[in-house]
Parts: structure tokens; C-alpha cells; sequence
């Protein structure tokens, strides 16, 4: 089986792993402020918190900018389900706005619409959380005018997205965000097994975020109430998570940092080759946005919704590992539950009803585009 994706391991990511595991330090030691910084240099941004899991480092991101019960947040309704929990587990509502028909991220001008009617009913979001889709930037300098317009916050989650640009800057530098979030899940463009983070140029949301990621707790007197009671005390000024990175994920996230453009640029070749084979086969290929150079994370096709089922049945049956990414999250029953209806989102339906994702992964040969390739075609052919 041709997996949708998979990560890429060296010899000296090996290497790397096994140094930091003899170490002295298995976790919170020199790997982790290391990986911090490597992603700082790279993002062009002033602050990095690096966690256990994208999943955490949107909670935290939310927590930091002061969701909780009574507020909304909105996100897009394609996307996977941390985008839009991370408000529920701070005890806030969650709404979604529209995907736009060709990037397939949340659409600025459905946004700019459902906030006027939300100015209106006195019901603004205090977060918004684009999603940058398969690796391709949302239209930030939209939503940014928007945010300062409506004056909510931006999390950016860009799971999906290091080592893409936007208007030839690298995704995760926040110039119209308050805060992005990576995530290095082994499918992800580079990996740490689990793990996640956090990009800021605000201090004060870093030095939040880095309390929520470790307990609450400070060593620095001059966060204390008070002074300490001596050089073993810490004090606890928040309530926090056990969300850290350990140095054996960081020192596989820094060894996987120097290989970061070589990644995207082979998924780059692989984009294209997929774009040239299956131009004028009645497929809709992604279309991205000028100012945005995607990482491809995913690369997804969307098919005629009559035939959806059996092109994604045939590709399983040619052991191509093809997915849908993603369900619409408020077509979830946890969401329908909680009073969302998905026909709200024709776009996002439409989309669910027809998109395919099919493999694209650095590692993957030239000889396996071409058999996926030529695989859809004979499948889109006989159908
Ligand atoms: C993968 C992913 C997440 C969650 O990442 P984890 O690191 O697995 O917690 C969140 N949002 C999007 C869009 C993702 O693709």
C-alpha cells in the first residue's frame, strides 16, 4: 500500500535521537530551547513554545489569548476536530464560517459577511482560527484587516503548513496573526512523533504559554506574590498542563529542521507532477492563491460526487492509500449535538461530497506519482 503519507527518518536523525537519549537530559534539557529557536530563525518571529501535541498548542494558544466560557470562536468547517475543540475545552462556544470554492480555506468574504451579521446580534468571535489547508496559506492580509476591523484574535492553525510562504514570507511569522501553530505528527511535513507548537511575536503570550505548557508554575521571583522561600521554590500562578515537548521529540524536530526545504521542495515536484498527469481529466486540481507557495501537505483532487465512492473504493483496491481529509466538523454527532448543522456550509459539504486525498510524501519515488497517476486516470475513465 501506497500510504497518503509518511514521514522521513535518516541515519542522522537516528543519530540525533540516540545522542540526546545517552544524554543527561531526556526532557526539558538544551534539545528543546535549540528546536525553539531553529523554528524562530526559520519563521522570522520572535517567539517559539514547542509542546506535545498541535492539539495542546492550539488549547493553549486560546487559553493564553483569554477564551472561556461566554466567548465564541470560529474556525473552518474542513478541517480536523482540534481546530474547532480546543475552544470547547476552555468552556467556549464554537462557530464555523464557509470554505471558499477554490483554496478550500475559510473565504474572507463569507467571514466579512457572517461578522457584520455578528456585529448586528452583539454576538462577535474573540477568536478566529484559519485553517491553511493542505499547506496553502489562507488570504491572511483579509482575515487580519478583519481582525482589526471586528477586534478578535487570530490563531493560525498551520498544522499543515512549515515551510510554506505567504506573500514571500514563511508561514508562521504572524505578520496578521496573534499567534500559529505547527503541528509534527509523523504524516506532517516534518516530525517530532508527537508534537506541536506555538509561534508568537507577543512576549507576554509566550511567557503565558509557557507557564500553561508546565502547571502554572514560575521559578522567577518577580512573577511570585511574593518572595520565595528559599532557592528550592517555585510557585504555581496559573492552573496548566503537563503539555511539554521532551528533548528526545526536540532533538528529532532539530535534526528533521535541517532537512526542511529539501522536504518541500520534493513535495513541491511531486505537486507538479500530479498537476501536469491529471490536467484535462475533468478533475478540480488545488488552485492556490498567488501570494501563497503551499508546503503540499495534502494534495487533494475533487471527483464528480456520483462517482466519489467508487474512484476512492477503486484507488484502496490498486493498494493506493488514498483519505478524505476532512469530514466537516460540524457534521460530527458531538457537534450536531451541540445544535451545529452542517447544510449551513454548502461549500464544505460540496467539497466532502467530492475531494479525495491522494499520496504525497518526500520520500515518495517519481515511479509512484506516475502509478497513482495513471491509476485515477483508468479508474476516472472506466467510470
Ligand atoms: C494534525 C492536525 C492537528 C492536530 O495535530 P496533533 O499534533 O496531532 O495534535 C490540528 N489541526 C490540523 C489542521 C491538523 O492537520
Amino acid at each position: 500500500m501506497i500510504p497518503y503519507g509518511r514521514q522521513d527518518i535518516s541515519q542522522d536523525d537516528i543519530d540525533a535521537v540516540i545522542s540526546t537519549l545517552t544524554s543527561d537530559f531526556l526532557t526539558q534539557g538544551p534539545a528543546t530551547p535549540a528546536f525553539e529557536a531553529t523554528i524562530v530563525k526559520h519563521c522570522g518571529v520572535t517567539h517559539a513554545v514547542a509542546v506535545n501535541s498541535a492539539t495542546s498548542a492550539l488549547h493553549i494558544a486560546c487559553m493564553a489569548l483569554g477564551v472561556g466560557p461566554g466567548d465564541l470562536v470560529w474556525t473552518s468547517p474542513i478541517t480536523f476536530v482540534a481546530s474547532a475543540n480546543c475552544a470547547l475545552y476552555c468552556g467556549a462556544d464554537v462557530d464555523f464560517v464557509d470554505i471558499d470554492d477554490r483554496s478550500w480555506n475559510m473565504c474572507p468574504q463569507k467571514l466579512a459577511a457572517k461578522l457584520e451579521q455578528a456585529k448586528q446580534a452583539g454576538r462577535l468571535p474573540k477568536v478566529v482560527i484559519p485553517v491553511h489547508l493542505c499547506g496553502q496559506s489562507c488570504d491572511m492580509a483579509a482575515i487580519g484587516a478583519l481582525a482589526k476591523a471586528y477586534g478578535f484574535k487570530v490563531i493560525e492553525d498551520a498544522s499543515h503548513a512549515i515551510g510554506a510562504d505567504y506573500a514571500g514570507a514563511p508561514v508562521g511569522n504572524c505578520a496578521h496573526s496573534d499567534i500559529a501553530v505547527f503541528s509534527f505528527h509523523p504524516v506532517k511535513i516534518i516530525t517530532t512523533a508527537e508534537g506541536g507548537l506555538c509561534t508568537t511575536n507577543d512576549a507576554a503570550l509566550a511567557r503565558s504559554m509557557q507557564l500553561l505548557r508546565s502547571h502554572g508554575i514560575t521559578r522567577e521571583s518577580e512573577e511570585m506574590t511574593h518572595a520565595p522561600d528559599g532557592p528550592w521554590y517555585y510557585q504555581q500562578v496559573t492552573l496548566g498542563y503537563n503539555y511539554r515537548m521532551t528533548d528526545l521529540q526536540a532533538a528529532l524536530g532539530l535534526s528533521q529542521m535541517s532537512r526542511l526545504q529539501q522536504f518541500v521542495a520534493r513535495r513541491r515536484d511531486i505537486a507538479a507532477r500530479y498537476d501536469k498527469a491529471l490536467r484535462g481529466h475533468g478533475l478540480q486540481l488545488p488552485d492556490p492563491i498567488e501570494e501563497s507557495a503551499s508546503s503540499w501537505h495534502l494534495y487533494v483532487i475533487r471527483v464528480q460526487p456520483d462517482i466519489h465512492l467508487k474512484i476512492f473504493e477503486g484507488l484502496r483496491k490498486a493498494e493506493i492509500g488514498v483519505n478524505l481529509h476532512y469530514i466537516p466538523v460540524p457534521s460530527q454527532p458531538y457537534y450536531r449535538d451541540l445544535g451545529h448543522d452542517p447544510a449551513l456550509y454548502p461549500s464544505a459539504m460540496n467539497y466532502y461530497a467530492q475531494a479525495i486525498s491522494i499520496p504525497v510524501y518526500a520520500n515518495m519515488t517519481n515511479e509512484d506519482v506516475d502509478y497513482v497517476a495513471r491509476e485515477l486516470i483508468r479508474l476516472l475513465d472506466a467510470n
